[in-house]
């Protein structure tokens, strides 16, 4: 079989944050599957096609991708970030698992991009310099007292915690139940960081504390990093503070 399919991260935002290995694929690909608006920020090449889906489609645009490349074509798939963080690597794995046994045998190359919590962090200083996790807000792919075991379980473990989709018009509630739950665990003064479309011109970071956080400094298009007790944010003379986690924990032999 010649055909290939690639899962492509293209970073956050524009294409500063594309990495040089992501756009020698897209330039090499036949064909590039994506959600519309990833696939407008993907740089238009002569003659190759475009599949757009919606963003629920996921396991269908998976589908389409494979059955194109197991045809003997160069597939690229396109995701936000990186394709592996609650994306499009995934969905294309779980598909290969359940079809027909020719695509077990497709080239696959997953080309890794910069996720959006790391963008966000980058922003603010380094809230994720000491152990973290990631968690997505969605309850669309399971329940909602499981994502409420794991903030406890986080934030009492002394993670930091990055949110991805933390609201959108279907999930209302989420967030502020979330920060409600966190507030059990963790000070008011925690530093919160709220990170929309970073790396986009519409890009916009606040930071805050857990004790005045609310969903309304989110929207679709926001990650937000839940500090640990040990996050701090220093004060500068101009500007946003610094917020950072220490490297070593409170206690540690130094
Ligand atoms: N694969 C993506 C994540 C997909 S889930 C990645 O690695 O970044 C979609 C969620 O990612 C959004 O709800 C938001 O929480 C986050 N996100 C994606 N792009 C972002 C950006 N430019 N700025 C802030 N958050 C972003």
């Amino acid at each position: 079989m010649s055909g290939q399919l690639a899962v492509v991260g293209l970073g956050p935002g524009d294409g500063r944050w594309l990495t040089p290995e992501a756009a020698g694929v897209l330039v090499a690909a036949d064909a590039v599957y994506g959600y519309g608006p990833y696939l407008d920020r993907v740089p238009v090449r002569e003659g190759q096609a475009r599949h757009a889906s919606d963003n629920r489609e996921e396991g269908a645009r998976a589908t389409a991708a494979l059955g194109h490349a197991a045809r003997g074509a160069k597939v690229a798939i396109v995701s936000g970030g990186d394709p592996g963080v609650f994306a499009m690597a995934a969905a294309v794995c779980a598909e290969i698992e359940a079809g027909p046994e020719a695509w077990r045998a497709l080239d696959l190359v997953i080309v890794p991009g910069v996720t959006a919590m790391l963008a966000v962090a980058a922003r603010v200083g380094a809230p994720l310099g000491h152990d973290f996790c990631a968690m997505s807000l969605s309850d669309n792919l399971k329940p909602w007292e499981l994502i409420e075991r794991r903030l406890d379980a986080a934030a009492s473990a002394g993670f930091v915690i990055a949110l991805y989709n933390p609201i959108s018009r279907a999930r209302p509630w989420q967030l502020g139940t979330a920060l409600e739950r966190l507030r059990r665990h963790l000070p008011d003064a925690t530093p919160v960081v709220f990170g929309r479309a970073v790396g986009r011109a519409d890009e916009r970071i606040v930071i805050t504390e857990l004790g005045d956080a609310v969903a309304a400094n989110a929207d679709m298009a926001t990650l937000i990093i839940v500090g640990s007790r040990e996050t701090r944010a220093v004060a500068r003379p101009c500007g946003a503070p610094l917020v950072y986690t220490p490297r070593a924990a409170a206690g540690a032999s130094t």
